[in-house]
């Protein structure tokens, strides 16, 4: 089998985990071709994040310094404990001095020039992949493992210019099959890749958006072909809900490629939200496999499962959301829907929910915490005699997802007669007409209750 393996967050959180992922590669390929896909040791991306913006807000030569310690002390310890041999190692901590060298003549930079760019933040947040590939691709050699590093251009991924959430361009599949398959045939290595990262093709490093690690494996494994992907999580696979808030919750063992988009858009913080898009064009089946527990089957998300007749298969909840609230009379109704989109896009906020009524206009939109000011100092501009924007703070929305939801009738009645006996008050509603989910807000105090009450009614934790 052909088999694409992500490795990301506490799988990689320090040298011992590394070396276990490592050996599950190891155990793997055997009779398998196998590409690794990694993203950051966990926690680095937020730190450089941190660091570029305050390098630009508040420079200090001082806390560069600490910063750049920070990161070395982090990744040395790392190769100290997972690179097992003296050779292999030596060349790598090489490597990682030049990076962190690199990292921190940008951050002077950033600095100097009091301006951070979503270019030059882009190139900043690349170090955190461009660290763990070669530290991962090591171990692997050190425990004889045939391995060799790429960035995810090197690898062929070519972005459009979209700094912060690029896309690949078209042909790429072709750029990285090309670059990629000779090290699987003919030197029958296998290749550790950054996750996240691409680059434009003109040499600039650009990143997927955040989680893009998925993504970088869903892109390798269609351009590849691939038989499986396999995203190595700390969790038995998708769950019926998280278990945070429903302790019952079950794991999931097939979901269909629809539900999991759904999931991931709903805050369920499985997957990239476009990291199945590649590989549902080609068919190819996405695992979530345990690091911790790795003989366990975990989720296949996949076509195959696409009949499935579940009416709801799984829940999510997004706790303190908010919602921005457009109303008024008198004007062109899709004009100013177009308007308010136009706005919330260049404003790069994500929109978790839309409902709306329009005899008069009254358009709600439910958006994340951390959306909610951008969302609504924008929004409040196009207030007039006409148009009034307000707000709603501390709000949950849920939602329930299942392919068999569609044509089967009485779901919303038996989701919302449920919520009412439990006297949880709804907010909002929201069904699209793929029918693939139900969605509503509630207030955030009711949120988990109401995610409790619904699995109860569906049976989920059965
Ligand atoms: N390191 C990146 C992030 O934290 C990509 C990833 O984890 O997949 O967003
Ligand atoms: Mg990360």
């Amino acid at each position: 089998m052909r088999i694409v393996m992500k490795f990301g967050g506490v799988s990689v959180k320090d040298g011992k985990n590394i070396l276990h992922c490592a050996n599950l590669v190891k155990k793997f390929s055997e009779g398998n071709e196998i590409v690794v896909v990694v993203s950051a040791m966990s926690g680095v991306t937020d730190s450089l994040i941190k660091a570029a913006n305050k390098c630009c807000s508040e420079p200090s030569a001082g806390y560069i310094k600490m910063f750049i310690a920070e990161m070395m002390k982090k990744h040395y310890e790392a190769i100290e404990y997972a690179v097992r041999n003296e050779e292999v190692k030596a060349k790598v901590i090489s490597a990682t001095e030049r990076l962190l060298d690199e990292l921190e003549k940008v951050l002077l930079g950033i600095s100097y020039l009091g301006e951070l760019t979503r270019r030059s933040e882009d190139y900043i947040v690349s170090f955190g992949e461009r660290l763990l590939a070669p530290i991962f691709s090591a171990t692997l050699l050190s425990i004889g493992v045939d391995s060799v590093a790429l960035t995810g251009g090197d690898a062929g991924i070519l972005t459009d210019k979209n700094y912060g959430r690029a896309k690949p361009i078209p042909g790429v599949y072709n750029t990285i099959k090309s670059r990629l398959e000779p090290l699987l045939t003919i030197k029958k290595t296998v290749p550790v890749v950054t996750g996240f990262i691409g680059a434009t093709d003109d040499g600039n490093i650009t990143t997927l958006g955040r989680g893009g690690s998925d993504f970088t494996a869903t892109i390798l494994a269609a351009a590849l072909d691939a038989d499986e992907v396999w995203l190595w999580k700390e969790v038995d696979g998708i769950m019926t809900c998280d278990p945070k808030y429903v302790p019952n919750a079950k794991v999931i063992p097939e979901i269909s490629y629809q539900e999991a988009m759904e999931l991931s858009h709903f805050g369920a913080k499985i997957l990239h939200p476009r990291a199945l898009e590649p590989v549902m064009r080609k068919n190819i089946p996405v695992r979530i496999k345990n690091t911790f527990n790795p003989d366990s089957p975990g989720t296949v998300i996949g076509s195959r499962t696409e009949e499935t007749t579940d009416i709801v298969k799984a829940l999510s909840l997004i706790t303190n959301a908010g919602i921005v609230n457009v109303s008024g009379a008198g004007f062109d109704f899709a004009e100013i829907m177009s308007e308010v989109f136009r706005r919330l896009a260049d404003e790069k906020v994500n929109v978790i929910m839309v409902a709306q009524s329009s005899s008069e206009l009254n358009l709600s939109i439910v958006v994340d915490s951390r959306d909610l000011d951008k969302a609504y100092k924008t929004l409040k501009k196009l207030e007039n005699g006409n148009i009034k924007v307000d707000k709603l703070l501390d709000i949950a929305v849920i939602s329930a997802v299942g392919s068999g939801m569609a044509g089967t009738p009485g779901v919303a009645g038996k989701i919302f007669s449920a919520l009412g006996r439990n006297k949880i008050n709804v907010i909002m509603i929201s069904q699209s007409c793929s029918e693939f989910n139900v969605s509503f807000v509630v207030d955030n105090k009711d949120g988990v209750s109401a995610v409790r009450v619904v699995h109860d009614e569906f049976k989920l934790g059965d």
